[in-house]
């Protein structure tokens, strides 16, 4: 069980406290990704001071690589990577459903070869699914739904969505109920509006201690939240798998979101792309970062930009340096998270609207071909881990 306690609501918008058996997380939040059992580039201890309350692990990798059990000789996720705070695991799903042919799917479960080792068959079913998130001592484990490659005829998404009703029952008749821990169930439906109001529908007969939103395309995700938002209990939190670059924060929190998650920040720390304050990406690699001093940020306050500048990032991308992946990931991460605390308080102060004009007049001037590119309906990618 897990407790969620909405402080102060502002318009759609909620600050909330998500009460897990490692610490309390402040909503709306961002969770970096750790998949292998580390936000790649990041020390766990790092990974703490930008601010972040709860990261995500991935059951897909784990099993893979060191293996369930063996995160279980070594004490669990948390103790293994010395993480106090609370992690959400993903199901496996997401991974899996990536492998296309070297999956097979089933009213049971899915059954599929790993793209390391070919020979061995591994099953993965809802309950599978839920052992190994407990096994790996998650404060939120995430119920197995199949994602479905979009777009779809509306009947194959239909039978996609009732499939992944089924296994959320499965899932949650499975999940061993404690203190400080839940289970959050995802909403599917893809792109058709009936659909997602059917899921929601269905997904409310089952007392998750949240939700979630699965199959999310970008250039439709205001929509769908919209959608969505009015058919879900507003008690519980609910998270955007996946989502995104700053503005769709910023955009999602405005419509309700409570929390995000998004490999972006710490993916562009590795290949020279930092996030800005101002809402848009500045690329370390390109030639007129070579001399210069300036931090990547003039308005962060990181320790990659208060102790270097552009060009000794630029240098050390030039050489594929590690220390450059490490300090643009540090800066990345707290730009989230500095970002998250930002909209915090705008919600306590009961100004997220304003808060929101804003950040986007902000966006658009300084970069206005990021703006354009994030209005854009063509923006049709799937972000999900
Ligand atoms: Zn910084």
């Amino acid at each position: 069980m897990l407790e969620f306690k909405i402080i102060k609501k502002d318009g759609a918008a909620r600050l909330g406290e998500l009460r897990t058996a490692h610490g309390t997380v402040e909503t709306p939040t961002f969770m970096p990704v750790g998949t292998d059992g580390t936000v790649k580039a990041m020390k766990p201890e790092d990974v703490a001071a930008t601010g972040a309350k709860i990261i995500l692990g991935n059951v897909y990798h784990l099993m893979l690589r060191p293996g369930i059990d063996r995160v279980k000789e070594l004490g669990g996720l948390h103790k293994m990577m010395n993480w106090d705070k609370a992690i959400l695991t993903d199901s496996g799903g997401f991974q899996v459903m990536s492998l296309g042919p070297l999956r097979t799917i089933s009213e049971q479960g899915v059954k599929f070869r790993s793209h390391l080792d070919n020979d061995k068959i591994y099953d993965l079913t809802p309950e599978k699914s839920v052992e190994i998130q407990h096994a790996l001592d998650a404060n939120i484990t995430m119920a197995l739904d199949e994602c479905l490659e979009l777009p779809a005829p509306k009947e194959v998404i239909e039978k996609s969505m009732l499939l992944s009703v089924r296994w959320a029952e499965r899932s949650f008749a499975a999940f061993k109920d404690r203190k400080g821990y839940g289970i959050f169930g995802i909403l599917q439906g893809g792109d058709d509006w009936s659909l997602r109001e059917k899921c929601c529908e269905l997904m409310n007969k089952i007392p998750f201690d949240g939700l979630a939103f699965g199959g999310v395309w970008l250039n439709v995700l205001t929509e769908t939240i919209d959608v969505i938002i009015p058919c879900i209990p507003k008690e519980k939190p609910r998270y955007v798998m996946g989502v995104g670059i700053p503005a769709d924060i910023v955009d999602c929190t405005l419509r309700g979101i409570d929390m995000f998650d998004c490999v972006l920040p710490s993916r562009f720390g590795r290949t020279a792309q930092g996030f800005l304050k101002t809402g848009g990406t500045l690329n370390l690699k390109k030639g007129d970062m070579r001399d210069d001093m300036r931090p990547v940020d003039e308005f962060c306050t990181c320790p990659t930009c208060q102790r270097y500048s552009r060009a000794y990032l630029h240098a050390l991308f030039k050489e594929n340096e590690p220390l450059a992946s490490m300090l643009l990931t540090w800066h990345n991460i707290q730009v989230y998270e500095d970002l998250m605390k930002d909209i915090r308080e705008a919600i306590s102060m009961g100004t997220l609207s304003d808060f929101h004009a804003a950040w986007f007049e902000t966006f658009r001037k300084y970069h206005p071909d990021e703006y354009a590119k994030f209005k854009s309906p063509s923006r049709t990618i799937m972000l999900k881990k």
